[in-house]
């Protein structure tokens, strides 16, 4: 606390990311990395880059990397906004679309993220509950005036996923204000909204490079969306940062979308494994939700959460446990790793239970 601060800093509440421990060693399966490294075509697309230009800067729109993504999923480029991370482009995307004076709807479980951005913006939020029983994502809740949408599919922490279906169905009841579908986790076992952008002018779709693509390290993010949603997006860029990515970001982002080869096997691995995981889990009496993204959400029905945790990371193993809400707090969120960590970590499972 200092009293050179802005007053209204004192009241912010941060988010708070998941631990990146300085030990070597540990299974590291908090924060939702992927197991693999990124392709070698990424890595020499930076090398590429590493030189006598870096003293200039860099496209202040990425054209060529929202080319890239634009190819990929058969959109126009006018239709792809990138930013610093998804964190920076869903920032952008409260400041500029949800600063309404109807309150802002997600779900009362989901990337805490959405409520921290609230708070640095002022926007009014109202949280929808999930379903009691099964922590699903019921859309027809989301029937209320409101000043825009958001809710990550597959969900975070549940890992559970919404079909295209219900979500289309949204978009025919809420044409007045918009919805972003934060798809950090789509790549592992869902479809993407993209294929609607066009029949629905307030329809935005997140998605990051971190999860799927293996380059949390680099830091991108992108939307995709109707272009005048894209033209306000970057409105708040070019008022907050015009150059967001950097040269060797534009460059390895635009070659991880042209190796579709390397992402589609290392998305089938960590699937593979996710399977693998889950019925070992099963296998141990843990109860654990159906998921379609790279982390499972489970709870053993003798064991509190706090606890497997604890029990855990004494042997270098770290997962996700979020103490609140209650409704949670036996549940871990656990990041499908390669085969050896995932090994590791049911074998320190054996021990604890
Ligand atoms: C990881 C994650 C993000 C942020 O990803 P970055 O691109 O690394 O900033 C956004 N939304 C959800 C739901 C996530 O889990």
């Amino acid at each position: 606390m200092s009293k050179f601060w802005s007053p209204f800093v004192r009241d912010l509440e941060p988010y708070v990311p998941g631990e990146q421990p300085k030990m070597a060693n540990l299974v590291k399966l908090n924060t939702n990395e992927h197991p693999l490294g990124p392709s070698p075509k990424v890595l020499d697309a930076i090398r590429a880059q590493a030189d006598d230009r870096l003293r200039l800067y860099p496209d202040p729109r990425s054209t060529e990397l929202c080319e890239a993504i634009a190819d990929y999923y058969r959109v126009k480029p006018e239709q792809v906004f990138v930013g610093n991370g998804s964190d920076e482009v869903l920032a952008h995307i409260f400041m500029g679309l949800f600063r309404q004076s109807r309150p802002l709807l997600f779900p009362d479980i989901t990337y805490s993220f959405y409520k921290v951005y609230c708070g640095l913006y002022g926007i009014d939020y109202q949280t929808v509950p999930l379903g009691q029983g099964d922590l699903s994502i019921r859309l027809t809740d989301y029937d209320a005036v409101n000043g825009g949408i958001i809710f990550p599919n597959p969900n975070a922490p549940t890992g559970r996923l919404l079909p295209l279906a219900d979500i289309e169905a949204l978009l025919r009841r809420n044409t007045e204000s918009v919805v972003v579908v934060d798809e950090a986790y789509i790549d592992f076992g869902g479809d993407s909204a993209i294929a609607l952008i066009d029949r629905y002018p307030n329809l935005l779709v997140t998605q990051t490079l971190s999860k799927s693509r293996s380059l949390a390290g680099l830091r991108i993010g992108l939307a995709v969306g109707d272009e005048a949603l894209i033209e306000g997006l970057t409105r708040i860029k070019d008022s907050f940062n015009s150059y967001p990515l950097d040269r060797l970001a534009v460059a390895a982002g635009k070659a991880a979308f042209e190796d579709d080869a390397w992402f589609r096997q290392g998305r089938d691995q960590v699937m593979e494994q996710r399977d693998w995981l889950t019925g070992q889990l099963a296998e141990r009496g843990f109860d654990t939700l159906p998921s379609a993204a790279n982390f499972v959400f489970t709870r053993h029905p003798d064991h509190r959460g706090a606890d497997l945790a604890r029990g855990l990371r004494e042997q270098g193993v770290i997962v996700r446990h979020f103490g609140k809400p209650e409704r949670i707090a036996d549940y871990l969120r656990i990041t499908i790793g390669n085969a050896k960590q995932n090994q590791t970590l049911v074998a320190a499972l054996d021990r604890l239970l």
